[in-house]
């Protein structure tokens, strides 16, 4: 018997940092998988199809939602994103933490099926600051990024039900205290796995 992966919900505003902290758990680390999401959204100059995202028609992505395809959906300022079930189900079974890199109200979907998902919530150290990385960043115009400041200051409020929260001001800091976040809970107390120890289950790791 093989013990399953970890489902890992991570959000924050778009701007903020996650895949660039993400990408350097990924390095790091071989546990961990990225559930790729679909959105309608279209793609920003370097985006790949398939690796960023799974980008479709809203005809599609409706018809995902009708099939019971998505794990979770929301939609994200005027666009919809949602994450393909099939895959999360399979790498957790293989024994892989999964990375979800979704918006809060996906967030709670998720935590109200899967209450043991590890929620984690990526903060600015100022919405002045993210206002900077979201112009900086130059893949929206000016009513786009108040937009989704708006949406992140909303977030920040609402975000209580998260496990943890990183304040990303220094990055390498930020990816440093994500590792010790997924470090930490891999080594959380499991009375299974303690049997197992004993001698008394099946379960390997
Ligand atoms: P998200 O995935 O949350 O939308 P990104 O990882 O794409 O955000 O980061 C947005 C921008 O901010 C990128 O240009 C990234 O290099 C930059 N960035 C990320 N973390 C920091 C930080 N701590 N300080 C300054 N810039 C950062
Ligand atoms: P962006 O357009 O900047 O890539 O993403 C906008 C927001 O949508 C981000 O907060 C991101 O976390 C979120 N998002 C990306 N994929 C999904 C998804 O599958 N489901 C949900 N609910 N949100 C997602």
């Amino acid at each position: 018997m093989k013990k399953s992966g970890k489902l890992i919900v991570l959000s924050g505003p778009s701007g903020v940092g996650k895949s660039t902290v993400v990408a350097k758990a990924m390095e790091a680390r071989d546990d961990l998988c990225f559930s790729v999401s679909v959105t309608t959204r279209l793609p920003r100059p370097g985006e790949t199809d398939g690796k960023d995202y799974f980008f479709i028609s809203r005809e599609r992505f409706d018809q995902m939602v009708e099939n019971g395809e998505l794990l979770e959906h929301a939609t994200y300022v005027s666009n919809c994103y949602g994450t393909p079930r099939q895959y999360v189900k399979q790498q957790l079974e293989n024994g892989m933490n999964v990375i979800l890199d979704i918006e809060i109200q996906g967030a709670r979907q998720v935590d109200e099926k899967m209450p043991e998902a590890l929620k984690i919530f990526i903060a600015p150290p100022s919405m002045a600051e993210l206002r900077r990385r979201l112009s900086a960043r130059g893949t929206e115009n000016s009513e786009t990024v108040e937009k989704r400041i708006n949406r992140a200051r909303q977030e920040l409020l609402e975000a209580d039900f998260y496990d943890y929260l990183i304040v990303n001001d220094d990055l390498e800091c930020a990816a440093q205290e994500f590792q010790a976040i997924l470090t930490a809970e891999g080594c959380r107390f499991d009375p299974e796995y303690a049997r197992h120890l004993a001698g008394e289950s099946e379960i390997c790791r």
